[in-house]
């Protein structure tokens, strides 16, 4: 396996930081001893005091070689099943639109779907698969099928001998007797809500205009109070991001076991480019973001997808791993919103359909082999930036599109990736002995 010694040079207010993200490694150096690692690097010739100062990195594993982390292609444990494209809500940024469509997934392909992971994850010995319900609609706006689905999932698992795990994103707006379901069957859940009573029923109104923040509200409470594993997810547009730390604050409030409160910009597409809603200004994003983050005191999570300095890979998601997504038609897609052919980008990422007639899903090995060298060491836009092993290029749906990786070119998330990355090392840092006052010597 190919190995590497990467070391990159942050910097914030303080000065310097050296850091090896392939091995979590972080050191507040100033700068002679910045130069003593670059002359270190290029082979220069090192003085006493050049050594003196590297002799601690060294000791640390700075300039080991690692390797490299490979994007490790399977045979799906885990289906996604889109159970409808009928939505409930009309949200003002929804990629999806959904408005006039109500496809409705045939039972025969979910339960082919289910089928398939189960067979995997017993090939694979694994102890269990996972099946999600999410959509370009409102997956509980298909409930009989849901459920019909959710008892398949348990028959298979009896099957091949392996538990199955339930997991639904759902916005929410349910009534008794799907919230009891969802209570009962489901592992966990996410739910979109964006945070108060009044950006909910602005942002996320029902399909009739109506607020939907009652139902969700009642939703997130019952999740609360049964101890459920749920998280919520929020967008944040150009006219709420200032409000992202009163909205975790609300969360705090009334959702005290919410796990996950992961909130992303809105990305201009679907229906925010009819109702004109707009990315946040980057900047903006991330002091919101801080202000949240140091009013939760870690009591919940808060995630926004890119910055993960915790996680070592090759890709952002699982598009380029041959995610195994199936939409209410039947198409077998890799990524969550490239889910009908209608899409100009549908011919790289939906790569396979269910076949009535041969009763399987019948994939494309050529978009499959495409879509796997969507991975970052595919793109060269982001060789030098400290982020690469953990943002991983970021969505290639909406960084890449049909572009080849070579055309990566960054996107205004890379600005927050990097400013929250950044804190999430400088975090890091001061609990590491290497950065404490008196060994910071260099
Ligand atoms: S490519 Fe982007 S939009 Fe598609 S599944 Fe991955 S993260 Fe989601
Ligand atoms: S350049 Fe942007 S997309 Fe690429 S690794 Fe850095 S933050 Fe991520």
């Amino acid at each position: 396996m190919p190995s590497k010694c990467e070391l990159f040079v942050v910097r914030d207010e303080k000065g310097p930081i050296l850091y090896a993200p392939l091995k979590h490694l972080s050191a507040r150096l100033n700068e002679s001893a910045i130069a003593a690692v670059s002359r270190r690097l290029y082979g220069k010739p090192l003085s006493e005091e050049d050594r003196d100062c590297l002799r601690l990195l060294e000791e640390c594993g700075f300039f080991e070689e690692t390797e490299l982390p490979v994007n490790q292609v399977q045979a799906p444990v885990q289906v996604t099943l889109f159970p409808t494209d009928g939505c409930n809500l009309r949200c003002r940024y929804c990629y999806a639109g959904a408005e006039k469509r109500r496809h409705v997934m045939p039972l025969e392909v979910g339960k082919a779907a289910i089928d398939l992971v189960a067979d995997n994850a017993k090939k694979l010995n694994y102890s269990d698969f996972v099946v999600s319900f999410h959509g370009n609609g409102e997956p509980f706006f298909a409930f009989s099928l849901v459920q019909d689905l959710c008892r398949y999932a348990h028959e298979a698992g009896e099957r091949v001998g392996i538990k199955p795990k339930l997991s639904a994103a759902t916005n929410g707006v349910m009534n008794d007797e799907q919230l009891d379901w969802l209570i009962a069957w489901f592992e966990s859940a996410n739910i979109s809500f964006d945070g108060t009573e009044e950006l909910q029923n602005r942002q996320r109104p029902m399909a009739d205009g109506s607020g939907s923040f009652p139902y969700v509200h009642k939703t997130l409470k019952r999740l609360n109070d049964a101890g459920k594993s749920f998280g919520i997810r929020s967008t944040l547009t150009a006219s709420s991001v200032e409000e992202l730390p009163k909205i975790a604050a609300f969360v705090l409030e009334n959702y005290p076991r919410c796990s996950t409160l992961h909130v992303e910009p809105a990305w201009e597409a679907g229906r925010s480019l009819v109702t004109g809603e707009r990315t946040p200004e980057a900047e903006s994003f991330i002091q919101k973001f801080i202000e949240a983050e140091e009013l939760l005191q870690g009591k919940i999570r808060l995630v926004f997808s890119a910055a993960r300095a915790e996680n070592i890979s090759l890709a952002f998601c699982a598009v380029c791993r041959d995610s195994f997504v199936v939409t209410s038609e039947g198409l077998v897609t890799s990524c969550y919103e490239i889910c009908e052919m209608s899409d100009p980008r549908a011919c790289r990422y939906v790569y396979g359909a269910y076949s009535p007639e041969e009763k399987r899903f019948v994939l494309d090995d050529e978009k499959r082999a495409d879509l796997h060298r969507l991975t970052v060491d595919n793109m060269p836009g982001c060789r030098d930036c400290f982020c690469k092993y953990h943002c991983s290029g970021d969505c290639a749906a909406k960084l890449l599109g049909l572009n080849p990786p070579e055309k990566h070119a960054g996107s205004v998330r890379c600005q927050i990736t990097r400013a929250l990355t950044l804190r999430q090392i400088q975090a890091s840092l001061s609990k590491e002995p290497l950065n404490e006052e008196e060994n910071n010597h260099a």
